[in-house]
C-alpha cells in the first residue's frame, strides 16, 4: 500500500459526530458573551515573533520552548499564535480602541499552536475561548470576568470544576516577595531540579508552579505572598473575594498559583477539574495592568481569561453530548414509484428548516431504517404504493414506536405547527 497522509502529531480532525457538540458550545459562548456585553474579535493566525517575546516573556515555557516560529520569504520572523491575550492587546492598541469608550470588553474563540509533548488533553493545535476586559483597575471587574467564566461553565454543563484564586501583587510587592523566596529556597538549592536552580536567580516565582513532588514538599513551608502585598494590593484581593462571595461564586485560595506568564499583576486564577488527570487546568486568567503599555499603548489596566475548549469538552458528561430537541426525519422510500415524491417531500422539509434524510443509494427498507438509526433520527416517514393513492404517509415516532397516518398536505404542519 502507498504511504497515505495523516494528521500531524498533536493535531486533530473534528469529525461531524463531534462538530455538532462544538457548534452547540460555540453558540452558548456567543450568547453568554453578548449578554455580558463582550464583542467578538478575530485576529490573524500569525503575528510578529517579537509580540510574544515582549509580552509573554522570553523565559516563559511558551516563548523559550513551544513556539512555531518561521521566517517568511522576506526574512521576517513570524509566529503561529501560542496564546491570544497578546494579539488581542496588539489589536486594541493598533485600532485605538480606547477612543471608543473607557471600557473595552472583547472575547474570542480561536485556535492556537504550541509545540508541547502531546497527551490526553494536550495538543499542538488546540482551541480556546477567552475574554479580556480592558480599562478598569478595580476588583469588581476581576469578579465580573471570573463570574462570567463560572456562569459559562455552568451553562455548558461542566461538572466538578473548582475555582482557585491568588494575588501575585503589583511589581513593588512582588519584588519584596521575590527576595524572601530566594532567601527561603537558597538553603535547599541542591534539592532543586536543574530548571528550578536556574529559575532561582532569574524568576524564582516560577518555581511555585512546579509539579515535582520534592519541590512541592519544600514549598509547603515557603513564605506566603499575602504577607508581602502592599495595602492597595491586599485591599484589591479582599474586595475580589467579597464580591465573589456576594455573587455566590465559590473559590479556594492557592498561595502557589502564580501562572507561567510574565504579564500578570495582582489577581491570578485557574479553574481545575481533578477528574481530568495530569492536564487538569481548564481555564486560566488574571489581571495584567502593564501589558498594554508593554506592547506600545498607553498604560491601561486589564483582566481576562482563556479556557481550553478540548479540555472543557472532556469535562462535559457523555450524557450531555447529544442534545436533540428538534426532530430528525428519515423519509423511507419503500418502492420505486414513490421515489420522486420522497425527493420532493425532503426538499420541502429542508426548505422549511427541518433536518431531513432520505436514501440516494436505493437500498432496502431494512437498510434505510438501519441508516435512520445511525443518524439518530427521531421519526421515520414511510411512503409506499399503499400510501400514495391516499395521498398520505405513515409517520413513526422512533422513540415510542407509535405510528400515525397523515395526509401529505398536512405533514409539514405535523412537524412544524404554525
Ligand atoms: P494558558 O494559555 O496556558 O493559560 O491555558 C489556558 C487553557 O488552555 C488551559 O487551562 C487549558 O485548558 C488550555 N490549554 C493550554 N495548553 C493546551 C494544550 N497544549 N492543549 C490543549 N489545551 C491546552
Amino acid at each position: 500500500m502507498k504511504n497515505s497522509f495523516k494528521t500531524i502529531k498533536g493535531t486533530k480532525d473534528i469529525l461531524p459526530i463531534e462538530s455538532q457538540q462544538w457548534r452547540e458550545l460555540e453558540n452558548n459562548i456567543h450568547n453568554i458573551m453578548k449578554n455580558w456585553g463582550y464583542g467578538e474579535i478575530r485576529t490573524p493566525i500569525f503575528e510578529s515573533t517579537g509580540l510574544f517575546e515582549r509580552s509573554v516573556g522570553t523565559d516563559s515555557d511558551i516563548v523559550s520552548k513551544q513556539m512555531y516560529t518561521f521566517m517568511d520569504q522576506s526574512k521576517t520572523s513570524l509566529t503561529l499564535r501560542p496564546e491570544l491575550t497578546a494579539p488581542v492587546m496588539r489589536a486594541y492598541v493598533q485600532h485605538n480602541m480606547e477612543r471608543e469608550g473607557a471600557m473595552t470588553k472583547l472575547y474570542y474563540i480561536d485556535s492556537l499552536f504550541r509545540q508541547e509533548r502531546p497527551q490526553a488533553g494536550r495538543l499542538r493545535q488546540f482551541n480556546q475561548f477567552g475574554a479580556e476586559a480592558i480599562g478598569s483597575p478595580n476588583a469588581e471587574q476581576d469578579a465580573e470576568v471570573i463570574s462570567l467564566l463560572c456562569n459559562l461553565l455552568d451553562k455548558l454543563n461542566v461538572k466538578n470544576y473548582e475555582l482557585v484564586i491568588n494575588s501575585i501583587g503589583s511589581a513593588s510587592s512582588r519584588k519584596l516577595y521575590r527576595t524572601a523566596l530566594i532567601n527561603f529556597l537558597s538553603p535547599f538549592k541542591n534539592d532543586l531540579s536543574n530548571i528550578s536552580k536556574k529559575r532561582l536567580s532569574e524568576n524564582p516565582l516560577r518555581i511555585l508552579d512546579t509539579k515535582d513532588e520534592k519541590e512541592i514538599s519544600i514549598l509547603s513551608s515557603a513564605p506566603d505572598i499575602m504577607d508581602f502585598l502592599n495595602g492597595e494590593d491586599l485591599k484589591h484581593f479582599e474586595d475580589l473575594k467579597k464580591i465573589l462571595s456576594q455573587l455566590g461564586v465559590s473559590y479556594k485560595r492557592d498561595k502557589n498559583l502564580v501562572r507561567g506568564l510574565d504579564y500578570y499583576t495582582k489577581t491570578t486564577f485557574e479553574i481545575i477539574n481533578n477528574n481530568l488527570g495530569g492536564q487538569n487546568a481548564l481555564c486560566g486568567g488574571g489581571r495584567y495592568d502593564k501589558l498594554v503599555e508593554k506592547i506600545g499603548g498607553k498604560s491601561t489596566p486589564a483582566v481576562g481569561f482563556a479556557a481550553g475548549i478540548e479540555r472543557i469538552l472532556l469535562s462535559i458528561g457523555k450524557e450531555n453530548k447529544i442534545n436533540h430537541n428538534k426532530p430528525i426525519i428519515y423519509i423511507v422510500c419503500t418502492t420505486n414509484n414513490t421515489r420522486n415524491t420522497v425527493i420532493n417531500l425532503a426538499d420541502k422539509f429542508r426548505k422549511n428548516g427541518l433536518s431531513t434524510h432520505f436514501d440516494t443509494l436505493r437500498r432496502s427498507v431494512k437498510a434505510q431504517l438501519r441508516e435512520a438509526n445511525r443518524l439518530f433520527s427521531t421519526h421515520a416517514i414511510f411512503l409506499g404504493d399503499e400510501e400514495l393513492p391516499k395521498e398520505s404517509a405513515n409517520v413513526k415516532d422512533l422513540d415510542s414506536g407509535e405510528q400515525v397516518s397523515i395526509l401529505l398536505k398536512d405533514i409539514l404542519s405535523h412537524f412544524k405547527p404554525k
